[in-house]
């Protein structure tokens, strides 16, 4: 009899907790703030974007209904379409082409990471990268950017996702 309520008393126990997806999510819950990393060789990069559910449509629980799937949908799409608009490298033309775009929901987490081609017409070293991401996520608090090329890594911590930066 012990040995019988020592089971009901383990599965309540691990009924509580979300499936250990879940709970990855939830070390890194931080809403308002962003990442983004570009590696670059020579002309050509790609840049990976991950933001939270709540920056991008405003809920992080799994879509529950058709307006909620709809939400996703049209944040997944803007993202997708408007990234190009969202960074640029002065003085660079450079053409954007998404590679992907997945979201990854989870009980109280749920998130976005983008991925993205990049190809310049000069090599982007020493030149100033332009950050307007924080004009389309007005909830966006700050965005960790890392831009690595073969001799450069550089890094730093965009208040708002906004700025103008000097890559060297
Ligand atoms: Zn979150």
């Amino acid at each position: 009899m012990k040995y019988l309520a020592l089971i009901i008393f383990l599965s309540l126990a691990c009924t509580k907790k979300d499936s250990p997806e879940n709970q990855v999510f939830d070390i890194k819950h931080q809403h308002g703030k962003a990442s983004l990393n570009m590696t670059f060789e020579d002309l050509k990069g790609e840049a990976t974007l991950v933001i939270g559910g709540y920056d991008l449509y405003g809920f992080e629980h799994q879509a529950k209904n058709a307006e909620d799937k709809k939400k996703q949908e049209q944040a997944l799409k803007f993202l997708s379409d408007y990234f190009r608009k969202m960074i640029s490298f002065n003085q660079i033309p450079c053409q954007y082409e998404t590679q992907k775009v997945e979201l990854r929901e989870g009980n109280n987490h749920s998130e976005v990471q983008a991925t993205y081609n990049i190809t310049c017409e000069k090599n982007i070293e020493e030149s100033y990268l332009i950050l307007t991401l924080g004009q389309f996520y007005k909830d966006l608090a700050q965005l960790d950017l890392s831009i690595k090329t073969s001799k450069i890594h550089f890094q730093t911590e965009a208040i708002k996702g906004l700025g103008t930066f000097q890559i060297k």
